[in-house]
């Protein structure tokens, strides 16, 4: 008998007494593709090639109507998709690590220039914040400048004034971090050492601000001020 592959239409004479009742698993030498052959697929022994056609068709009619019917092996499926199944996970499986990989590159981008991110877009910075990750300098590139020491005795209260200018000379939002203040007497020994917090928070890029810090009945002895940020507190 004559049994057609139902994928590529390669045609195969086999004994009549071949196929049993339960169908014969074939496996196509020209499409690699494997079926269950049966007596009732057989195609008639006076086939040529324009009956062929219509045979094709009403084959591929069955294929798809009677898919059990052709491939009924159950540990085998349809050897169509046998082929094309591991070829689409495969690409999958590419585009899944190209997309991984695009936004490992964003979140990598995205954390390496969070200080230009934000100094273009401030909005950004809760979403750092969120994170719990720093994107506003802290104290860096920031001056003194034009500083002043004055001290004023009023009503038995002395007062020691401290005013000046803060600089950032950098290209981005800088937070202003504490100031600290030492005093020290005529033979360099600390007698005052004081932090404080400038209600000014944060300067912008290239910006300046002046300030003032007094500090209320200095120690009389003090003869040299030191004054620094604690960019560690
Ligand atoms: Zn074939």
């Amino acid at each position: 008998m004559l049994i057609k592959c139902p994928k590529c239409q390669a045609v195969y004479k086999i004994g009549d007494d071949v196929i049993k009742d339960g169908g014969l698993k074939m496996h196509c030498q020209q499409c690699d593709a494997t079926f269950r052959a049966y007596k009732k697929d057989a195609l008639p022994e006076d086939f040529d090639e324009e009956q062929n056609k219509k045979n094709v068709a009403k084959l591929f009619e069955n294929a798809t109507s009677e898919n059990n019917t052709l491939f009924e092996d159950e540990r085998m499926p349809a050897p169509s998709k046998i082929r094309i199944m591991p070829v689409i996970r495969y690409k999958q499986s590419i585009n899944y690590v190209l997309i991984l990989l695009l936004l490992f590159l964003c979140v990598a981008i995205l954390y390496l220039a969070r200080f230009d991110v934000v100094r273009y877009a401030p909005n950004l910075e809760s979403i750092y914040q969120k994170f719990g990750i720093e994107s506003v300098y802290l104290g860096q590139g920031l001056q003194f400048s034009n500083l002043s020491i004055s001290q004023e005795d009023k009503d038995s209260v002395s007062k020691l004034k401290i005013t000046g200018i803060i600089n950032n000379f950098s290209k981005y939002f800088v937070d202003v971090p504490p100031v600290k203040v030492v005093l020290y007497n005529k033979n360099g020994n600390k007698i005052l050492d004081t932090t404080h917090y400038l209600p000014i928070k944060r300067v912008m890029a290239y910006g300046r601000f002046s300030f003032e810090i007094v500090i209320t009945n200095p120690n009389p002895e003090q003869k040299n001020v030191h004054i620094t940020f604690a960019n560690n507190l």
